[in-house]
């Protein structure tokens, strides 16, 4: 296929770290595309490992990092939890998109929090955590209800405390295992929303439509698409990821969540540079999937449409959750996925299944 010397064309494969569901639907859309994919994870038999080829390796062994950087065209994440040795012995053999300084600000809150603040996107306010003292401090400054949070590793709500009128601070700060955490104050959020936004090698940017969110325990319970929100407000979002896009100089994917408050606020809470849960909807509603357009983003390929085609309601499939699927199979417009776990644990993400409804256009006036 003729190319341009920028771009990695259909043939080519790409390499992604990490092998979970969101390796898996990279690697299917992928496929789709004429690409071929080779993860890289620890663990063996994972959901990626079905459907594409395998290093299973820690993420900590150079070498094997080498040979898998040695095989394949151009390196992305489904995982952004990894040492930044491990992005260095890549990056050496191989174009890693999103590049390090995406990784590293999302990977440790304590950088990710000032970065939004140093590029004008408000947060709950916060302080760094370092040590118990730290945190009789940080809380004496920001008070009851805050939450404290490790800053790195933490998700689905572990790492996290909440710190109300009767919480010991001696437990709070013993759940944190002496790792650098921050406390911040308690949003007493109308709604969670996310924007995701793809950016490619050239600066171009889109974002897909923003959504709402809703938790149960802790966990992405539903994505509701799009998100009952203001022009305005969606816009502000919008324009929230793409600049945090364009000053980190993506090339990939990023999701940003963000609390509104009962005041029209946004306070952005985080950042994943990489496929996310809330923007598994655009696989059935939207003429480009999160997936695909990372794959064009990755590849130096023009970004697809982001426009979606229907409303959606897209509700995670949760540990037992997936023994609906035979009903889920009979539905009109339910469109299912199931990941290839074998096991249904608890508070394990199982599948998903998208409801399409009919497309509504939203009110063009301002709001
Ligand atoms: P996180 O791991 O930061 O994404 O937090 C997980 C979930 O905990 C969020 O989606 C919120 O529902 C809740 N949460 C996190 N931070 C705060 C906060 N400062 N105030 C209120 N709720 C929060």
């Amino acid at each position: 296929m003729a190319v341009d010397r920028f771009e990695i064309a259909p043939g080519a494969t790409i390499g992604i770290i990490g092998g979970g569901q969101l390796g898996r639907m990279t690697a299917m859309a992928a496929a789709r595309l004429g690409y071929r994919s080779h993860i890289y994870c620890p663990e063996a038999d994972c959901p990626a490992s079905q459907v594409a080829a395998a290093t299973i390796a820690p993420y900590e062994d150079h070498r094997a990092l080498a040979d898998f950087a040695a095989r394949v065209d151009v390196v992305t994440f489904e995982f952004e939890n990894i040492p930044a040795e491990s992005v260095r012995v890549l990056s050496r053999h191989v174009p890693v998109r999103p590049g390090w300084r995406v990784l590293e600000t999302a990977q440790d809150r304590l950088l990710e929090k000032p970065f939004f603040n140093a590029i004008d996107v408000e947060t709950a306010a916060w302080r760094p955590v370092l040590d118990r003292a730290g945190l009789e401090a940080a809380v004496n400054i920001l008070g009851r209800p805050s939450v404290l949070k490790t800053a790195r590793f933490g998700y689905d709500g572990k790492g996290q405390v909440k710190i109300d009128e009767t919480t010991s601070l001696d437990n709070a700060w013993t759940e944190m295992n002496g790792a650098p955490a921050i406390l911040e104050s308690f949003v007493d959020f109308e709604r969670e929303i996310s924007v995701i936004v793809a950016r490619g090698l050239d600066g171009a940017a889109r974002c897909f439509d923003v959504v709402e969110n809703r938790h149960r325990h802790h966990i992405l319970d539903q994505t509701i698409a799009p998100a009952a929100i203001p022009p305005a407000l969606t816009r502000r979002a919008e324009e929230i990821a793409l600049r945090t896009a364009e000053t980190l100089e993506l090339v990939g994917l990023l999701a940003v969540e963000l609390f509104v408050t009962g005041d029209g606020q946004l306070l952005a809470n985080e950042m994943a540079p990489r496929p996310h849960n809330s923007g598994h909807w655009t696989m059935d509603a939207c003429g480009t999937s999160q997936f695909e357009q990372l794959v064009r983003a990755v590849c130096g390929l023009p970004l697809g449409d982001t426009r979606r085609h229907s409303d959606a309601v897209m509700t995670n499939l949760i540990g037992d959750d997936i023994n609906q699927w035979l009903n889920i199979l009979g539905e009109s417009d339910a469109c299912l996925h199931i990941y290839g776990k074998a096991d249904a644990r608890p508070g394990r993400k199982m599948g998903h299944v998208t409801r399409l409804l009919p497309l509504k256009i939203e009110a063009a006036e301002e709001n």
